[in-house]
């Protein structure tokens, strides 16, 4: 499999590209993995973040209605649109996946979509907010990522990998770690190993969607100052805006100790928070 590889970049004069994250999958078992997760069906839009040299874009696209391959790198695309199967079930475009709008794409073909992507590991964070910040295209995503931010995404309340992007992305999905995957598993091989997330969007949000700005806002803040209380933190980000004794009758009302400290808060305390923030504070 490795040298299939080697030879399809050699036989195209290329070597991979460290600034796109090109990493590309070369264990079938992990390809196997990750297409399962992703639960394909016939009737199934699916957007492959990153196709590469198609270790995964050739499985996929047998089992699904339409297969939109997001590709950044022009010579990988141009040897994708070459080398696949001409079918109208395919759209390969060469585009960057942070600027794709994947809500317009959702509403005018009349379906969610599902994403599945071996992430270039240089755009994971802003690739994660972009996503959040459109989940109503989304059905369902399966995403390898870092293991050390996959572990982030996933680490519960109370733990030093738990952060802004854990409480925000679960604010939205349900995120599982489904698969650990060696850095062996990938030509060239990696610094670090991944794993593979199935985030599947929550049937109902933990709040109202006017909410949602205090929501980002109070968790960005809280986050900004961890080893500070959650009182001062608070205070020291949001001060100008909302006094003090705003802040802790705001934690208070909420049954939050201001002594406590941001990693100690799930996603439903701050949803409590920004819902309360908002009702007694429109104007914030
Ligand atoms: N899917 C292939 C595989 O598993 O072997 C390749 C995965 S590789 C980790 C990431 C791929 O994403 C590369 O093909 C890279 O060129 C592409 N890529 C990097 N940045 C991108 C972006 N902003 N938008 C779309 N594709 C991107």
């Amino acid at each position: 499999m490795k040298k299939t590889l080697k030879g399809t970049l050699r036989d195209y004069g290329r070597r991979p590209k460290k600034s796109l994250g090109q990493v590309f999958l070369i264990e079938r078992s992990v390809q196997e993995n990750i297409l399962a997760l992703a639960d394909l069906g016939a009737d199934d839009t699916v957007v492959e973040i990153g196709p590469g040299t198609g270790a995964l874009t050739r499985d996929i696209l047998p089992r699904v209605k339409r297969l939109i391959a997001l590709e950044i790198d022009a010579d990988l695309a141009s040897y994708l649109r070459t080398s696949m199967e001409t079918t109208s079930r395919l759209h390969l475009v060469c585009a960057d996946a942070l600027r794709f709008d994947y809500e317009r794409a959702s509403s005018s073909l009349g379906t969610r979509l599902k994403v599945v992507g071996n992430l270039p590991y240089v755009i994971s964070a802003p690739l994660l907010v972009t996503f959040l910040e459109q989940r109503k295209a989304f059905s369902r995503l399966v995403l390898m990522l870092q293991k050390e931010v996959a572990q982030r995404l996933t680490a519960p309340p109370g733990t030093k990998q738990y952060g802004t992007l854990s409480v925000l992305c679960r604010s939205c999905f349900h995120v599982d770690l489904e698969l650990k995957v060696s850095r062996n598993c990938f030509h060239p091989v990696p610094k670090v190993d991944s794993a593979v997330l199935r985030f599947v969007p929550r049937e109902s949000s933990l709040f109202p969607p006017e909410a949602e700005r205090a929501f980002r806002e109070l968790v960005r803040a809280a986050f900004s100052k961890r080893r500070k209380t959650l009182l001062n933190s608070l205070r020291s980000s949001l001060g100008k805006r909302l006094p003090g004794e705003r802040i802790r009758e705001l934690l208070e009302d909420c049954g939050i100790d201001p002594r406590r400290r941001a990693e100690t808060l799930s996603a439903e305390e701050y949803a409590s928070l920004a819902q309360h923030l908002q009702t007694n504070h429109p104007l914030w």
